[in-house]
């Protein structure tokens, strides 16, 4: 670990891509998180937990009636570190067509400082809903990243979280991969859209696919598309225990940028 941490000693130490216990399925209190980020040194340290919507219809995130007591506990951390690491509070959320007041209520009324669209499922042309991770073949793939545009050009997104959770999917790479890859690289190249390289995809392992071993995400052929683009990219650690904000899977993930030759930014906003 100590060799890794001296290969980027110029890299800012950030962290955009933070989860609480908010969301029920993390561990640890935005005062864990922040603690731990502070003896790893992290400069800027960005919560994102899971957005909750009006009426909790989604799973897997913070309730409606936690978001005030979620920001007010990310400002305590804010308070606490002043002068010595940034702390913003932001969300990782989806984009639903209708929730655009939603959105821009939660920056008016001062809830967040940024969203990462993270697309945990999106809806094809009939409005059957689907998670990204169990779509029914690859030709869905074109359809998400459809989603993932419409997200960005909200305005309401910062960056895409990891951009791959498609490749959860345990299909082989073909044409229609290739297509959506295509279409996601040439919709935010017209933005210069920021691209997160999430970590937490190597804290999945490496699994059993129909087209070998890999790890689900990042997909290798994916951010080989990347770097031959001047994307932005960013690294998030996902984080979901406050041991992972900037661990050794987070110093993997720099390393294996670096390696692609991606074009690593460490500002979010
Ligand atoms: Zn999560
Ligand atoms: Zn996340």
């Amino acid at each position: 670990m100590e060799m890794n941490e001296e290969m980027n000693p110029a890299i800012k130490r950030v962290n955009y891509h933070t989860h609480t216990n908010y969301c029920k399925h993390a561990a640890g209190t935005a005062a864990e998180y922040a603690a731990q980020a502070r003896r790893r040194k992290v400069e800027i340290l960005g919560f994102s937990d899971h957005l909750p919507f009006p009426g909790n219809p989604y799973g897997y995130r913070m309730d409606m009636e936690d978001l005030e007591a979620y920001c007010r506990d990310v400002g305590k951390e804010r308070e606490r570190y002043q002068g010595q690491m940034e702390v913003f509070c932001g969300f990782e959320g989806e984009y639903v067509e209708g929730q655009e007041d939603y959105y821009e209520w939660l920056y008016k009324e001062n809830f967040c400082q940024y969203m990462l669209l993270g697309q945990h499922w999106f809806a094809d042309g009939k409005g059957q809903v689907w998670q990204t991770g169990g779509v029914p073949s690859t030709e869905y793939y074109p359809l998400y990243v459809d989603w993932l545009l419409k997200g960005m050009r909200t305005g309401f997104f910062r960056a895409i979280a990891h951009p791959d959770l498609i490749f959860m999917n345990s299909y082989a790479w073909d044409k229609y991969c290739e297509i959506a890859c295509d279409r996601l690289l040439e919709g935010c190249t017209a933005h210069n859209y920021l691209l997160e390289f999430n970590a937490n995809g190597y804290r999945r392992g490496i699994c059993r696919f129909e087209d070998g071993e890999r790890f689900q995400y990042p997909h290798r052929k994916l951010w080989e598309k990347i770097a031959r683009t001047s994307l932005p990219v960013i690294i998030g650690s996902d984080c979901h225990h406050p041991k992972q904000v900037y661990d050794e899977t987070v110093l993997d993930a720099y390393r294996e940028a670096e390696e692609l030759g991606l074009c690593l930014v460490t500002e979010l906003f």
